[in-house]
Protein backbone atom coordinates (compact mmCIF):
# COMPACT_ATOMS: atom_id res chain seq x y z
CA UNK A 1 0.00 0.00 0.00
CA UNK A 2 1.36 3.51 -0.64
CA UNK A 3 2.07 5.71 2.36
CA UNK A 4 -0.68 8.26 1.01
CA UNK A 5 -4.32 6.92 1.63
CA UNK A 6 -6.49 7.70 -0.23
CA UNK A 7 -10.50 6.56 0.36
CA UNK A 8 -12.17 3.91 -2.60
CA UNK A 9 -14.97 2.70 -0.72
CA UNK A 10 -16.36 5.16 1.89
CA UNK A 11 -19.52 3.22 4.55
CA UNK A 12 -21.26 5.60 6.78
CA UNK A 13 -23.91 4.07 8.84
CA UNK A 14 -25.00 1.54 6.49
CA UNK A 15 -28.09 -0.69 7.85
CA UNK A 16 -29.28 -3.71 6.68
CA UNK A 17 -32.69 -5.04 8.25
CA UNK A 18 -34.55 -7.93 7.41
CA UNK A 19 -38.35 -7.51 8.26
CA UNK A 20 -39.94 -10.97 10.08
CA UNK A 21 -43.35 -11.36 9.15
CA UNK A 22 -46.24 -13.55 11.11
CA UNK A 23 -49.14 -14.58 11.11
CA UNK A 24 -51.78 -15.40 8.50
CA UNK A 25 -51.43 -11.59 7.18
CA UNK A 26 -47.96 -11.76 7.26
CA UNK A 27 -47.62 -8.98 9.61
CA UNK A 28 -44.57 -7.29 10.35
CA UNK A 29 -43.42 -8.25 13.65
CA UNK A 30 -39.52 -6.92 13.91
CA UNK A 31 -36.67 -6.85 12.06
CA UNK A 32 -33.51 -8.73 11.56
CA UNK A 33 -30.87 -6.17 11.90
CA UNK A 34 -27.98 -7.89 9.99
CA UNK A 35 -25.78 -5.10 9.40
CA UNK A 36 -26.77 -2.21 12.28
CA UNK A 37 -25.20 1.35 11.71
CA UNK A 38 -21.36 0.42 10.28
CA UNK A 39 -19.19 2.77 8.97
CA UNK A 40 -15.36 2.70 7.72
CA UNK A 41 -12.92 3.58 4.59
CA UNK A 42 -11.05 1.37 2.38
CA UNK A 43 -8.38 3.33 0.98
CA UNK A 44 -6.59 2.49 -2.35
CA UNK A 45 -4.27 -0.50 -2.19
CA UNK A 46 -4.74 -2.03 0.86
CA UNK A 47 -6.38 -5.14 2.37
CA UNK A 48 -9.67 -4.60 5.13
CA UNK A 49 -10.11 -7.70 6.77
CA UNK A 50 -13.51 -7.89 7.92
CA UNK A 51 -13.66 -10.84 11.01
CA UNK A 52 -16.71 -12.88 12.87
CA UNK A 53 -18.59 -14.97 13.48
CA UNK A 54 -21.65 -16.94 11.36
CA UNK A 55 -24.61 -14.59 11.77
CA UNK A 56 -22.68 -11.73 12.21
CA UNK A 57 -23.25 -9.88 9.24
CA UNK A 58 -20.27 -9.64 7.27
CA UNK A 59 -21.49 -11.63 4.04
CA UNK A 60 -24.49 -9.13 3.73
CA UNK A 61 -22.05 -6.41 4.30
CA UNK A 62 -20.33 -7.48 1.33
CA UNK A 63 -23.08 -7.93 -0.47
CA UNK A 64 -24.22 -4.45 0.24
CA UNK A 65 -20.77 -2.79 -0.84
CA UNK A 66 -21.13 -4.62 -4.30
CA UNK A 67 -25.14 -3.12 -4.61
CA UNK A 68 -25.94 -6.92 -4.80
CA UNK A 69 -28.38 -6.33 -2.15
CA UNK A 70 -29.91 -2.43 -1.52
CA UNK A 71 -29.19 -1.10 2.15
CA UNK A 72 -31.54 -0.13 4.05
CA UNK A 73 -29.97 2.88 5.05
CA UNK A 74 -26.36 4.55 5.31
CA UNK A 75 -24.58 5.69 2.05
CA UNK A 76 -21.82 3.86 0.00
CA UNK A 77 -19.19 6.19 -2.17
CA UNK A 78 -17.09 4.13 -4.31
CA UNK A 79 -14.40 6.13 -5.99
CA UNK A 80 -16.54 9.18 -5.08
CA UNK A 81 -19.67 8.09 -6.74
CA UNK A 82 -22.10 8.02 -4.13
CA UNK A 83 -24.23 4.57 -4.59
CA UNK A 84 -27.66 6.15 -3.80
CA UNK A 85 -27.35 8.88 -6.82
CA UNK A 86 -25.70 6.79 -9.65
CA UNK A 87 -28.64 5.93 -12.23
CA UNK A 88 -28.71 2.38 -13.46
CA UNK A 89 -27.04 2.92 -16.38
CA UNK A 90 -23.87 3.89 -15.00
CA UNK A 91 -24.20 0.72 -12.29
CA UNK A 92 -23.20 -1.84 -15.31
CA UNK A 93 -19.89 0.19 -15.14
CA UNK A 94 -19.44 -0.10 -11.52
CA UNK A 95 -19.78 -3.48 -11.60
CA UNK A 96 -17.17 -3.85 -13.73
CA UNK A 97 -14.82 -1.95 -11.38
CA UNK A 98 -16.07 -4.01 -8.29
CA UNK A 99 -15.58 -7.68 -8.50
CA UNK A 100 -16.31 -10.85 -5.86
CA UNK A 101 -14.88 -13.73 -5.45
CA UNK A 102 -17.04 -16.29 -3.71
CA UNK A 103 -16.52 -19.13 -1.22
CA UNK A 104 -17.51 -21.92 -2.93
CA UNK A 105 -16.05 -21.92 -6.47
CA UNK A 106 -17.51 -24.44 -7.60
CA UNK A 107 -21.24 -23.52 -6.52
CA UNK A 108 -20.42 -19.99 -8.19
CA UNK A 109 -19.32 -21.40 -11.74
CA UNK A 110 -21.79 -22.72 -14.23
CA UNK A 111 -20.82 -26.22 -14.60
CA UNK A 112 -22.09 -26.21 -17.78
CA UNK A 113 -19.76 -24.02 -18.68
CA UNK A 114 -16.23 -24.22 -20.07
CA UNK A 115 -13.67 -22.16 -18.22
CA UNK A 116 -13.12 -20.43 -21.32
CA UNK A 117 -16.45 -19.43 -21.89
CA UNK A 118 -16.94 -19.01 -18.10
CA UNK A 119 -13.66 -16.15 -18.44
CA UNK A 120 -15.39 -14.72 -21.31
CA UNK A 121 -18.71 -14.20 -20.22
CA UNK A 122 -17.98 -11.15 -18.27
CA UNK A 123 -16.32 -9.57 -21.28
CA UNK A 124 -19.17 -9.85 -23.12
CA UNK A 125 -21.70 -8.69 -20.66
CA UNK A 126 -19.24 -5.81 -19.89
CA UNK A 127 -18.57 -5.52 -23.93
CA UNK A 128 -14.98 -5.00 -23.03
CA UNK A 129 -13.43 -7.26 -26.07
CA UNK A 130 -15.79 -6.82 -29.39
CA UNK A 131 -13.59 -9.67 -31.11
CA UNK A 132 -13.48 -13.32 -30.68
CA UNK A 133 -10.25 -14.06 -30.86
CA UNK A 134 -9.28 -11.16 -28.43
CA UNK A 135 -11.54 -12.43 -25.64
CA UNK A 136 -10.08 -15.98 -26.28
CA UNK A 137 -6.44 -14.65 -25.95
CA UNK A 138 -7.66 -12.49 -22.71
CA UNK A 139 -8.63 -15.59 -21.11
CA UNK A 140 -5.25 -17.43 -22.21
CA UNK A 141 -3.46 -14.78 -20.64
CA UNK A 142 -6.02 -15.22 -17.32
CA UNK A 143 -5.33 -18.69 -16.81
CA UNK A 144 -1.50 -17.81 -16.57
CA UNK A 145 -2.22 -14.88 -14.08
CA UNK A 146 -3.50 -17.45 -12.05
CA UNK A 147 -1.03 -20.01 -12.47
CA UNK A 148 -3.39 -22.45 -14.86
CA UNK A 149 -2.09 -24.31 -18.24
CA UNK A 150 -3.86 -22.77 -21.60
CA UNK A 151 -5.35 -26.42 -21.54
CA UNK A 152 -7.88 -25.39 -18.94
CA UNK A 153 -9.67 -23.40 -21.50
CA UNK A 154 -11.58 -26.15 -22.84
CA UNK A 155 -11.84 -28.09 -19.71
CA UNK A 156 -15.28 -28.13 -17.31
CA UNK A 157 -15.02 -27.19 -13.48
CA UNK A 158 -15.58 -30.39 -12.31
CA UNK A 159 -12.52 -31.45 -13.60
CA UNK A 160 -10.64 -29.37 -11.06
CA UNK A 161 -10.09 -29.43 -7.37
CA UNK A 162 -11.06 -26.80 -5.10
CA UNK A 163 -8.05 -25.00 -5.21
CA UNK A 164 -7.79 -24.55 -8.77
CA UNK A 165 -11.48 -23.27 -9.27
CA UNK A 166 -10.72 -20.77 -6.61
CA UNK A 167 -8.24 -19.56 -8.89
CA UNK A 168 -10.63 -19.89 -12.27
CA UNK A 169 -13.38 -17.84 -9.56
CA UNK A 170 -10.30 -15.58 -9.42
CA UNK A 171 -9.19 -15.16 -12.91
CA UNK A 172 -13.17 -14.42 -13.84
CA UNK A 173 -13.50 -11.78 -10.78
CA UNK A 174 -9.96 -10.11 -12.76
CA UNK A 175 -11.40 -10.70 -16.48
CA UNK A 176 -12.96 -7.14 -16.11
CA UNK A 177 -10.04 -5.17 -14.59
CA UNK A 178 -11.46 -4.16 -11.18
CA UNK A 179 -10.31 -1.81 -8.81
CA UNK A 180 -11.96 -3.47 -5.97
CA UNK A 181 -12.49 -7.14 -5.22
CA UNK A 182 -14.40 -8.41 -1.86
CA UNK A 183 -13.39 -12.01 -1.34
CA UNK A 184 -16.53 -13.64 0.64
CA UNK A 185 -14.59 -16.37 2.72
CA UNK A 186 -12.55 -17.14 -0.72
CA UNK A 187 -10.19 -19.55 1.24
CA UNK A 188 -12.74 -20.68 3.88
CA UNK A 189 -13.47 -24.22 2.16
CA UNK A 190 -10.20 -24.92 0.50
CA UNK A 191 -7.13 -27.06 2.77
CA UNK A 192 -4.90 -25.56 4.66
CA UNK A 193 -2.10 -26.11 2.62
CA UNK A 194 -4.20 -25.02 -0.27
CA UNK A 195 -5.20 -21.90 1.45
CA UNK A 196 -2.22 -20.18 1.57
CA UNK A 197 -0.95 -20.49 -1.75
CA UNK A 198 -4.24 -18.97 -2.83
CA UNK A 199 -3.56 -16.21 -0.61
CA UNK A 200 -0.38 -15.25 -2.15
CA UNK A 201 -1.73 -15.89 -4.88
CA UNK A 202 -4.45 -12.87 -4.23
CA UNK A 203 -1.34 -10.90 -2.58
CA UNK A 204 0.50 -11.40 -5.57
CA UNK A 205 -1.97 -10.25 -8.05
CA UNK A 206 -2.95 -7.37 -5.75
CA UNK A 207 0.55 -5.97 -6.19
CA UNK A 208 0.51 -6.66 -10.17
CA UNK A 209 -2.58 -4.62 -10.61
CA UNK A 210 -3.51 -2.53 -7.68
CA UNK A 211 -5.70 -4.11 -6.39
CA UNK A 212 -7.93 -3.14 -3.17
CA UNK A 213 -9.44 -6.25 -1.37
CA UNK A 214 -12.14 -6.36 1.16
CA UNK A 215 -11.37 -10.01 2.67
CA UNK A 216 -14.17 -10.98 4.73
CA UNK A 217 -13.38 -14.67 6.75
CA UNK A 218 -14.51 -16.18 9.82
CA UNK A 219 -11.09 -16.98 10.91
CA UNK A 220 -8.68 -14.46 12.33
CA UNK A 221 -5.80 -16.42 11.61
CA UNK A 222 -6.52 -16.16 7.77
CA UNK A 223 -7.18 -12.67 8.05
CA UNK A 224 -3.86 -11.85 9.57
CA UNK A 225 -2.31 -13.17 6.34
CA UNK A 226 -3.74 -10.53 4.14
CA UNK A 227 -4.80 -7.66 5.60
CA UNK A 228 -3.47 -4.59 5.94
CA UNK A 229 -6.45 -3.61 8.42
CA UNK A 230 -8.80 -5.54 10.11
CA UNK A 231 -12.46 -4.93 11.15
CA UNK A 232 -14.33 -7.60 13.55
CA UNK A 233 -17.97 -7.50 13.54
CA UNK A 234 -20.74 -9.01 16.03
CA UNK A 235 -24.18 -8.89 15.63
CA UNK A 236 -24.24 -6.54 12.86
CA UNK A 237 -21.66 -4.26 14.08
CA UNK A 238 -18.42 -3.59 14.21
CA UNK A 239 -16.79 -3.22 17.85
CA UNK A 240 -13.39 -3.10 17.02
CA UNK A 241 -11.25 -1.70 14.05
CA UNK A 242 -7.46 -1.45 13.70
CA UNK A 243 -4.03 -1.61 12.00
CA UNK A 244 -3.57 -5.41 12.15
CA UNK A 245 -0.38 -4.94 13.68
CA UNK A 246 -1.76 -3.21 16.63
CA UNK A 247 -4.97 -5.78 16.81
CA UNK A 248 -2.90 -8.87 16.74
CA UNK A 249 -0.48 -7.48 19.79
CA UNK A 250 -3.21 -5.45 21.14
CA UNK A 251 -6.77 -6.34 20.94
CA UNK A 252 -8.82 -4.05 23.25
CA UNK A 253 -12.58 -5.64 22.87
CA UNK A 254 -13.05 -8.58 24.73
CA UNK A 255 -14.46 -10.17 21.80
CA UNK A 256 -11.35 -9.69 19.73
CA UNK A 257 -9.07 -10.67 22.79
CA UNK A 258 -10.85 -14.14 22.23
CA UNK A 259 -10.60 -14.16 19.07
CA UNK A 260 -7.27 -13.98 18.77
CA UNK A 261 -6.70 -15.96 21.77
CA UNK A 262 -7.51 -18.95 20.00
CA UNK A 263 -4.94 -18.16 17.13
CA UNK A 264 -1.92 -19.96 17.93
CA UNK A 265 1.31 -17.40 17.83
CA UNK A 266 4.96 -17.50 16.08
CA UNK A 267 5.72 -14.54 17.72
CA UNK A 268 7.52 -16.00 21.24
CA UNK A 269 7.53 -12.36 22.90
CA UNK A 270 3.42 -12.86 23.09
CA UNK A 271 2.10 -14.23 25.50
CA UNK A 272 -1.65 -15.06 25.69
CA UNK A 273 -3.95 -16.39 27.63
CA UNK A 274 -6.58 -18.94 26.10
CA UNK A 275 -10.00 -16.76 26.52
CA UNK A 276 -13.34 -19.09 26.06
CA UNK A 277 -16.08 -17.74 24.67
CA UNK A 278 -19.41 -18.66 26.09
CA UNK A 279 -22.86 -19.01 25.47
CA UNK A 280 -24.01 -18.92 21.82
CA UNK A 281 -24.23 -15.65 19.25
CA UNK A 282 -27.60 -14.26 20.37
CA UNK A 283 -30.02 -14.08 17.22
CA UNK A 284 -29.56 -10.33 15.47
CA UNK A 285 -33.78 -10.42 15.61
CA UNK A 286 -33.58 -10.39 18.92
CA UNK A 287 -30.03 -8.74 20.34
CA UNK A 288 -29.47 -7.92 23.97
CA UNK A 289 -29.73 -4.68 24.89
CA UNK A 290 -26.98 -2.39 25.83
CA UNK A 291 -23.83 -3.59 24.92
CA UNK A 292 -24.58 -6.80 21.92
CA UNK A 293 -21.87 -9.06 23.60
CA UNK A 294 -22.51 -8.33 27.28
CA UNK A 295 -24.45 -11.80 27.65
CA UNK A 296 -20.73 -13.47 26.52
CA UNK A 297 -18.35 -11.39 28.11
CA UNK A 298 -15.98 -11.86 30.89
CA UNK A 299 -15.79 -8.14 32.05
CA UNK A 300 -19.49 -7.42 31.93
CA UNK A 301 -20.36 -4.76 34.28
CA UNK A 302 -23.97 -2.74 34.72
CA UNK A 303 -23.22 -0.14 32.70
CA UNK A 304 -22.93 -3.07 29.42
CA UNK A 305 -26.71 -4.17 29.94
CA UNK A 306 -28.12 -0.71 29.70
CA UNK A 307 -25.86 1.54 27.08
CA UNK A 308 -24.53 0.22 24.05
CA UNK A 309 -20.96 0.99 23.51
CA UNK A 310 -20.03 3.52 20.47
CA UNK A 311 -17.05 2.65 18.47
CA UNK A 312 -14.22 4.89 19.80
CA UNK A 313 -10.65 6.01 18.91
CA UNK A 314 -7.64 3.92 21.42
CA UNK A 315 -4.74 6.06 20.32
CA UNK A 316 -3.16 5.96 16.33
CA UNK A 317 -4.49 3.09 14.27
CA UNK A 318 -7.24 1.55 16.61
CA UNK A 319 -10.96 2.16 17.50
CA UNK A 320 -12.43 -0.09 20.16
CA UNK A 321 -16.52 -0.16 20.57
CA UNK A 322 -16.47 -0.99 25.01
CA UNK A 323 -16.90 0.14 27.71
CA UNK A 324 -13.67 -0.03 29.26
CA UNK A 325 -12.36 2.03 27.44
CA UNK A 326 -14.87 4.53 27.73
CA UNK A 327 -15.57 7.59 29.73
CA UNK A 328 -19.18 8.40 30.16
CA UNK A 329 -18.50 11.99 29.16
CA UNK A 330 -16.75 10.65 26.54
CA UNK A 331 -19.36 8.20 25.36
CA UNK A 332 -22.22 11.41 25.32
CA UNK A 333 -19.98 13.59 23.70
CA UNK A 334 -19.26 11.19 20.50
CA UNK A 335 -23.56 10.72 20.25
FE1 LIG B 1 -17.76 -6.52 27.76
FE2 LIG B 1 -19.01 -4.39 28.69
FE3 LIG B 1 -17.03 -4.11 26.94
FE4 LIG B 1 -19.36 -5.10 26.17
S1 LIG B 1 -18.98 -3.04 26.90
S2 LIG B 1 -17.38 -5.87 25.63
S3 LIG B 1 -19.95 -6.28 27.96
S4 LIG B 1 -16.89 -4.91 29.03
Amino acid sequence: MTDKKVPLVEVKGLKKYFPINKGVLQRKVGDVKAVDDVSFTIYKGETLGIVGESGSGKSTLGRMVLKLIDATEGEIIFNEQNFAKIKNSEVRKLRRDMQMVFQDPYASLNPRMSIGELLEEPLLVHKTISSKEGRKEKAFELLEKVGLPREAYSKYPHEFSGGQRQRIGIARALSTNPEFIIGDEPVSALDVSVQSQVLNLMQDLQKEFDLTYMFIAHDLSVVKHISDRVAVMYLGRIVEIADKDILYKKPLHPYTQALISAVPSTDVTIKREKVALTGELPSPANPPKGCAFHTRCPHVHDRCKVERPILTQQGEGQMTACHLYTTEAAAAKAE
